[in-house]
């Protein structure tokens, strides 16, 4: 008997107890590899004393202060050292508890911002389908996920949504990677030209879709041909990297394989790599500088922003990952899992397409490989995967989404940059016994 509200209504799972290096224990002792870092959080893994001590010394020194009267030493320091790793042009960052609101908080400073320039008339936003940018409602309403969103449409903003960059389903027979890229990204002058374009505020696009599509990085040159298009329009480009972000891609930021720097960019999860809930909103000197010489404030705030044990959280995963060379190890141990899934995976029946970028990978599970049918979603093949292997001892991370009325299911695996050679071996094994089980 649980008093805890979690998701699943009908049933309560498994308690955690402890967590060691890349794996979980539960109370019975059960061993879990966690192969998803949860949902791509636990970059480091679960007991990394840096962090572990950063959080302990901060937390000793000063708990709380509220950004109402204080900035605080860890805020300054992560800021500056995100900072000094961002895309060219971010300058500022803000502060929040997670990616939903860091998300939120993109979305109202973008508005604000153009309100601010005395450009008011400027109300929607556009994203893509299957998307997935939080659940908070602004996050929601961007959000291209049809099925998240069906029930609280009501109380959402509108928002045009034109394609994913989804090459596997996408992309025409005779059509190059390059001209698909910008045949899909041309779809964002067409919706802006459709609504006018001096209404939009901001388009929102994940560089890597994590949750939804399963690590489906953009083809060469969309993302730059998605900046020339916001550029044209006076739009701004807002990119998250919730999932994405913290050297989960094999760069700190996954825009940087892109070669573009946006107005705004969100980040959440492995900033705090799941010893603190912290996400951060980084902006444009440009942005800022609006507010400051305009209105003087962000019309915006929560308790907890800026918080110091979160930020001295933050800051020791960020210097491990830039400093401490994790980021590298990930773009490394990711060449090597891409290689060990193909190995082992490359020629199944029902696994279509293998993607992602370092420790972020997807597998697109299919009916039918020539014909890239799906499963029939009754099959509910994500879930049976999930819970094959869990039972196996291994957390991934399956979904199943509607792709233009398309449903597709999908793993994905994210796991922590600090995975061995053997736990990789130990991952594709147990995904292996996992689909043997699901699948049959
Ligand atoms: N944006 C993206 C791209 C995400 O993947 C997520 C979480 N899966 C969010 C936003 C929302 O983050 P959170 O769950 O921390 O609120």
């Amino acid at each position: 008997m649980t008093h805890v509200f979690y998701r699943n209504s009908r049933s309560t799972p498994p308690k955690a107890i402890r967590g060691d290096g890349a794996y979980i224990y539960d109370d019975t002792g059960k061993q879990y590899l966690d192969g998803s870092g949860g949902a791509a959080v636990s970059c480091l893994g679960h007991s990394d004393p840096d962090v572990i001590a950063a959080v302990q010394t901060q937390v000793a020194s000063l708990d709380f202060a509220h950004t109402g009267f204080f900035t605080s030493e860890p805020a300054e320091a992560l800021a500056e050292r995100l900072i000094a790793h961002a895309p060219e042009g971010l300058d500022k960052v803000y502060f929040v508890s997670g990616g939903s609101e860091a998300v939120e908080t993109a979305l109202k400073m973008a508005r604000q911002y153009c309100v601010e320039i005395g450009e008011p008339q400027r109300t929607r936003f556009i994203s893509r389908r299957q998307s997935y940018h939080g659940n908070t409602l602004g996050a929601l309403a961007v959000g291209g996920n049809v099925w998240r969103k069906a029930q609280f449409a009501p109380l959402l903003a509108e928002t045009s949504h034109i394609a994913p960059c989804y090459a596997y389903r996408g992309q025409e027979e005779d059509e190059s990677l390059e001209a698909y890229g910008q045949r899909v990204a041309d779809e964002l002058e067409t919706e802006l030209l459709r609504v006018g374009p001096e209404t939009v505020i901001a388009f929102i696009a994940e560089p890597v879709v994590g949750a939804t599509l399963g690590a489906v990085p953009a083809v060469p040159g969309y993302f730059k041909r998605i900046r020339e298009i916001c550029d044209r329009h006076g739009v701004l480009l807002i990119l998250d990297e919730v999932m994405c972000g913290m050297g989960r891609t094999g760069t700190l930021f996954a825009c940087e394989q892109d070669g573009v720097a946006p107005d705004i960019l969100t980040i959440a999860k492995g900033l705090g790599a799941g010893y603190q809930p912290i996400g951060a909103t980084l902006c444009s000197a440009r942005i800022h500088a609006a507010f400051a010489q305009g209105s003087g404030f962000f019309q915006h705030g929560h308790t907890y922003i800026g918080h110091p044990v979160a930020c001295a959280a933050g800051h020791a995963v960020v210097t491990k990952l830039t400093e401490g060379g994790m980021v590298a190890r990930a773009a490394q141990m990711g060449e090597k899992l891409d290689i060990a899934l193909r190995d082992a995976f490359g020629n199944h029946p029902h696994i279509g397409d293998i993607r992602g970028r370092g420790m972020f990978r997807g597998l697109e599970l299919v009916e039918d490989r020539t014909s890239k049918a799906p499963f029939d979603p009754a099959r509910g093949i994500n879930k049976r995967v999930k819970a094959a292997a869990f039972e196996a001892g291994l957390i991934c991370y399956p979904m199943g989404g509607t792709v233009d009325g398309q449903r597709g299911d999908h793993v994905l695996l994210a796991p922590p940059f600090i995975l061995t050679e053997d736990q990789i071996g130990e991952l594709i094994e147990k995904l292996g016994i996992a689909f043997d089980a699901a699948l049959a």
